[in-house]
């Protein structure tokens, strides 16, 4: 493949710097409770274990791995579940931790996916990054780090065709 530009967008302090306050939030939030985190594969890596790593409550986290079929830059609308295996969640607070949220689809089909299978004490969708220019269903997450505009972000756990998403900081492709 080409090597594409990248143009930085979001700094890795600016990144850092919001993963702490959102920490701040959801340490407050859930102060003394147990807490499931559950980290959307690939994207969320890096938010999930920054983030992780920045909460002080008891946690467990949990993987899974979705994808959407479509070209690289396009999300065709369809999400392939290809590893959903998760613990019992019922009576337990769950926070989803996903990379972006851009047409919302992958958002609700793991809302639905969740409260069709458990009786969650509490459930919050936690994004890095929201793109709410796309939106196609009506769906926003809990709390987020970034509003972003219709561009193609790599870099933080984001990719383009499995690369860049070791990139420290967020960038775009033009
Ligand atoms: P959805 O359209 O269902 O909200 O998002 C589906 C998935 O498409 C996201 O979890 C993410 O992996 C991918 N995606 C959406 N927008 C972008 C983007 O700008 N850059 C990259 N690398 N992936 C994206």
């Amino acid at each position: 493949m080409d090597k594409k530009e990248i143009k930085i967008l979001i700094t890795e302090e600016e990144i850092q710097h919001k993963i702490k306050e959102l920490a701040d939030k959801l340490n407050a939030k859930y102060k003394g409770e147990k807490v499931y985190l559950i980290c959307v594969l690939k994207g969320a890596v890096m938010f999930a274990v920054d983030l992780a790593k920045r909460l002080n409550i008891p946690l467990s986290m949990e993987f899974i791995r979705l994808s959407s079929y479509g070209s690289a830059m396009a999300s065709s609308g369809l999400v392939n579940a290809v590893d959903i295996s998760l613990p019992n969640l019922n009576d337990k607070n769950v926070i989803i931790v996903e990379d972006i949220v851009d047409t919302g689809l992958t958002a609700k089909f793991l809302m639905d996916f969740i409260n069709a299978n458990f009786k969650t004490k509490s459930t919050v969708f936690c994004s890095l990054l929201d793109k709410k220019s796309t939106r196609k269903v009506d769906i926003e997450p809990d709390y987020y780090c970034f509003d972003v505009d219709d561009k193609f972000i790599v870099g933080y756990g984001l990719d383009l065709d499995q690369q860049y998403r070791n990139l420290p900081y967020l960038g775009y492709i033009e």
